[in-house]
């Protein structure tokens, strides 16, 4: 059978609702995307929805049903997922929680749960909790991560993530410190939780006189004197990507840690750049540039770009559309310069419609172009168009088996 190559784009949060400001359109609708309805016209279209109808994905849980995953089999909480964007490496049975540089008043009380949102000085701080070892074969390791955050790994026997968190949440600055506690009556989580705690406990200790936090004293600054810790989750093993689709070669593009960390874990390729910024100001360039020195040696890249949802968090349909419109120019470059026989296929990780400001459950729209396609009567991209093309109303691992499939790496079902 002839196998074929694809470039996936991975549209963060793309869907959205009508827009007034825009007559009722959505931002993608409303948007000038010439390449996107090319593609459109001569390939099929669906609507996705990346875990089930109604379930509103984050962009970890989105993205590992966008690449054939169930998460509700393998994702047991964010740590472990952003402690690999951190740059740690994980093993499977490792516990990993994700932490905030906290300040803490003399009672324990958390005064402000980011530490004045400190940005310098993080890497020396997270050096003096790194490699400590708890006793019971339990080990930490500690790196920072953006901003106040901070990322934990517990490795050693029977650990479990069933344990409390110790950040009192986002509006709860003037209660103290949670204690960690077990979440069930299991051996592992007892001894987790005294690990955890026992880590916390030293952590105080070992900030409160670092050079960092006096400097930010003298400075007027809230000294960053306490780790907070929530999302615990253990390290699982995901099957690679190659072992369950016949060999399939992916590599994945992205500005974000998220996305890359997902990716590593199953077995793609990740790549990046220091001009992809996770935000905003994305390169087209770079990135298509990227995709066409990739596509060589890949049989799929995954092409992320973040900016459509931040827009959609912030609220912004126009910048949404904006952003829209520049995607859209990165996807009629990277179709000029890939082979013509390549597929290209487009859909998100989740909604993020301006009105709600956070992620929804709303299907994603999607497309298929490519060799062989059975067109639809649809000619441009857009939520409802999608919504009455060829592809129907199918799921995120439906939509990934599909573009396999065409690309001829699916197993075959039977006989
Ligand atoms: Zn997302």
């Amino acid at each position: 059978m002839k196998r074929y190559k694809a470039v996936l784009f991975s549209i963060d949060g793309l869907g959205d609702h009508p827009v007034e400001q825009l007559q009722g359109l959505t931002p993608l609708e409303a948007a000038d995307r010439p390449a996107l309805n090319a593609l459109a016209k001569e390939g099929i279209l669906g609507i996705v929805d990346p875990y089930a109808p109604g379930v509103p994905c984050g962009t970890d849980t989105g993205h590992l049903c966008m690449l054939g995953y169930d998460p509700y089999k393998i994702y047991t909480g964010r740590g472990p997922i952003e402690a690999m964007g951190a740059g740690l490496e994980l093993a499977a049975g490792d516990v990993a929680f994700r932490c905030n540089f906290a300040t803490v008043d003399g009672n324990g009380i958390v005064v402000d749960r980011r530490a004045g949102r400190i940005r310098e000085g993080t890497r020396d701080l997270a050096n003096v909790l790194d490699g400590i070892d708890l006793g019971d074969g339990i080990t930490a390791r500690f790196a920072p991560a953006t901003e106040h955050r901070a990322v934990l790994v517990l490795r050693g026997p029977c650990l479990t993530a069933r344990v409390s968190d110790s950040d009192p949440g986002g509006k709860n600055e003037g209660k103290p410190a949670g204690l960690v506690s077990p979440l069930d009556k299991s051996e592992e989580a007892g001894r987790t939780a005294r690990a955890l705690q026992k880590f916390l406990d030293l952590a105080r200790k070992r900030l409160d006189n670092h050079p960092v936090n006096k400097k930010r004293v003298s400075a007027g600054l809230l000294p960053a004197n306490a780790v907070l810790t929530r999302g615990g989750g253990i390290m699982t093993t995901l099957t690679p990507i190659a072992a369950t689709y016949n060999g399939l070669k992916g590599a994945v593009i992205s500005g974000e840690a998220t996305v890359l960390a997902i990716a590593k874990m199953a077995g793609f390729h990740a790549a990046t750049h220091a001009s992809m910024t996770g935000s905003y100001d994305f390169n087209p360039i770079v990135k298509a540039r990227m995709a066409l020195d990739l596509i060589r040696n890949y049989d799929l890249v995954l092409i992320h770009v973040k900016a459509p949802d931040l827009a959609g968090h912030d609220g912004r349909w126009d910048l949404k559309k904006e952003t829209i419109e520049r995607v859209d120019s990165l996807v009629g470059t990277v179709r000029s310069i890939v082979e013509c026989d390549t597929y290209i296929a487009v859909t998100a990780d989740h909604s993020t419609p301006c009105r709600v400001g956070e992620h929804s459950g709303d299907p994603v729209p999607s497309l298929i172009w490519g060799p062989g396609i059975r067109t639809d009567s649809q000619e441009t991209f857009g939520e409802r168009t999608c919504a009455k093309g060829g592809l129907g109303r199918i799921t995120g691992n439906q939509f990934f088996h599909s573009l396999l499939d065409h690309m001829g790496f699916m197993p075959k079902f039977g006989a």
